[in-house]
C-alpha cells in the first residue's frame, strides 16, 4: 500500500515506527512479562502525537485524520500489543467520545491531561452480563437526585480504568425508553462509591490492564453528562464504529510482526540442506500472509478514509476489523508453524503476538457481530 501513501503519511509512518523500534519493541517482552506499560515510552509519546491522535491541537493532540490515526496504531501494535490496545482504547474510546460530545468545560477539564502522555483514558460499556448485547443487557444506572446523578452498577472487561482520569461510563437514565434510555457520564476515580477492581488475568495483552468496576451510589455532578440524556446508545455505536477501525489496524500491526518474524526464521533455519524458506510450503505460508496483510490494510485504510470524507463507515469498518482480525490469527498461526517449537517458547516474539492477537476477534464487537452488521447493511442495500 505505500504506493498509496502520501509523502506525509510516509514521514509520520516513518517517525513513529523509530519511535517504536527504539522505545516500545525492545520492551515488548518485559511489558507482557511483569503486566506494567512503560510509562518512560508513554510520557514520550505526545511528541508523535501519539495520545491524543485525533484531538484538536488546542487540547494538546495532533489533530490527525483516522488514515493517520490508523497508521499509527498499526505501528505500535507492530511493537507491542498491550502497549496499542492501551493507547489505541485510549484514544478512540475516551478521547473520541470527548472530542465529538464534550462541552467546552468538558473538554478544558479533561483532554489536555489525557494527551499530556501521564494518564490514558477509559471507556466503559461490557458488564458481566452484557457485551454483544448492550441494548439488551446493560443493568447499570443512573437516577437523578437534586444536582447530580446517581450511579449503580458494575463495569467488566474495561481498558486503562486504572490509569484513566476520567472513566466514560454508559448507564440507563431511562428504564422505559429501551435504546432511547441510555446516557454517557463521565467518572472520575476517586469518587466514593466507585471501586476499581485489580486487573484480570489474561491470556495476552498483559501490560494492558482490563479492569472490573463497582457502582455504589457513585455520585457525580448533572453537568458529569457528556452530550444528551438519551443518546448514549447512539454514541456508543458511533464511537464502537470508528473504534472498529482502529482495532483492525492493530490486528494488522501484530499480523505484519509476527510475519516478520516468520520470515527472518525462515530464512535462518535450515532442513534437509537449505533454508526452510526454500521449502514451497513454508513458501505458500508466506504467501498467504503477505497477501491477506495487504488485503486487510487495504480495507482499514478505506473504512478510515471513509470516515475522512464524512461518508458512512459503518459498513467498511465491520468489514476491515473482521477481516484484519481474522487474517492477524492465521499469520500468527503460521509464524509459530514455520518457528516449530521455538514459536512455541517465550523466548521469541511469535508466541506473545499469536496471544495478543486473540483478543481482536472479540474486543469492540465479535466476528459474529461484524457479519451481523455487514449483513444488515449488505441486505439494506439490497432492498
Ligand atoms: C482485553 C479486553 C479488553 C476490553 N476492553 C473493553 C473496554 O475498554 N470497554 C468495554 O466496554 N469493553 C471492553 N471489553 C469487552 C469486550 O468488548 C466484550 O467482551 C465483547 O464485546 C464481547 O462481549 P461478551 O464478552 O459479553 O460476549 P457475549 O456477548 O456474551 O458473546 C459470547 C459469544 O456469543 C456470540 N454472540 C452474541 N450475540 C450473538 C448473535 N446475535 N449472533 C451470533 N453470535 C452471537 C458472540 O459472538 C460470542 O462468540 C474488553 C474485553 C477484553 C477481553
Amino acid at each position: 500500500m505505500d504506493f498509496d501513501l502520501t509523502q506525509e503519511q510516509r514521514l509520520y509512518q516513518r517517525a513513529v515506527r523509530d519511535f517504536c523500534e527504539g522505545e516500545i519493541k525492545p520492551y515488548a517482552a518485559q511489558v507482557d512479562a511483569t503486566g506494567e506499560l512503560r510509562w518512560e515510552a508513554i510520557r514520550q509519546m505526545p511528541a508523535l502525537g501519539l495520545t491524543g491522535l485525533q484531538v484538536p491541537e488546542e487540547y494538546g493532540g495532533a489533530g490527525l485524520d483516522t488514515v493517520m490515526a490508523s497508521i499509527a496504531v498499526e505501528e505500535l501494535a507492530r511493537a507491542c500489543g498491550s502497549t496499542a490496545l492501551s493507547v489505541s482504547a485510549h484514544n478512540g474510546l475516551c478521547c473520541g467520545p470527548l472530542v465529538n460530545w464534550g462541552t467546552p468545560a468538558q473538554k478544558a477539564r479533561y483532554l489536555p491531561r489525557l494527551t499530556s502522555g501521564e494518564a490514558l483514558g477509559s471507556l466503559a460499556l461490557t458488564e458481566p452480563g452484557a457485551g454483544s448485547d448492550l441494548a439488551g443487557g446493560v443493568q447499570t444506572s443512573a437516577v437523578r437526585e437534586g444536582d447530580s446523578w446517581v450511579i449503580t452498577g458494575s463495569k467488566a472487561w474495561i481498558t486503562n480504568p486504572r490509569y484513566a482520569p476520567v472513566i466514560i461510563t454508559l448507564v440507563r437514565t431511562d428504564k422505559q425508553a429501551g435504546a432511547r434510555g441510555f446516557s454517557m457520564l463521565l467518572v472520575e476515580p476517586g469518587t466514593p462509591g466507585l471501586t476499581i477492581h485489580p486487573p484480570e488475568k489474561k491470556m495476552g495483552l498483559n501490560g494492558s490492564p482490563t479492569q472490573m468496576l463497582s457502582y455504589d451510589g457513585v455520585r457525580v455532578p448533572l453537568d458529569a453528562l457528556l452530550g444528551e440524556a438519551g443518546r448514549g446508545f447512539h454514541q456508543t455505536m458511533q464511537t464502537l464504529d470508528a473504534g472498529r477501525i482502529s482495532i483492525g489496524a492493530l490486528s494488522v500491526g501484530l499480523a505484519q510482526a509476527a510475519f516478520e518474524e516468520a520470515v527472518k526464521y525462515a530464512q535462518a533455519r535450515r532442513a534437509f540442506g537449505k533454508p526452510i524458506a526454500e521449502h514451497q510450503a513454508i513458501q505458500w505460508m508466506i504467501a498467504d500472509a503477505a497477501l491477506e496483510i495487504e488485503a486487510a490494510r487495504l480495507l482499514v485504510y478505506r473504512a478510515a478514509w471513509l470516515k475522512d470524507q464524512g461518508r458512512d463507515f459503518s459498513k467498511a469498518a465491520a468489514m476491515a476489523k473482521l477481516m484484519a482480525s481474522e487474517v492477524a490469527e492465521k499469520v500468527c498461526r503460521s509464524a509459530i508453524q514455520i518457528h516449530g517449537s521455538y514459536g512455541y517458547s517465550r523466548e521469541f516474539p511469535v508466541e506473545r503476538i499469536y496471544r495478543d492477537q486473540r483478543l481482536m476477534t472479540i474486543g469492540e464487537g465479535t466476528s459474529e457481530i461484524q457479519r451481523l452488521v455487514i449483513a444488515r447493511h449488505t441486505l439494506r442495500e439490497f432492498g
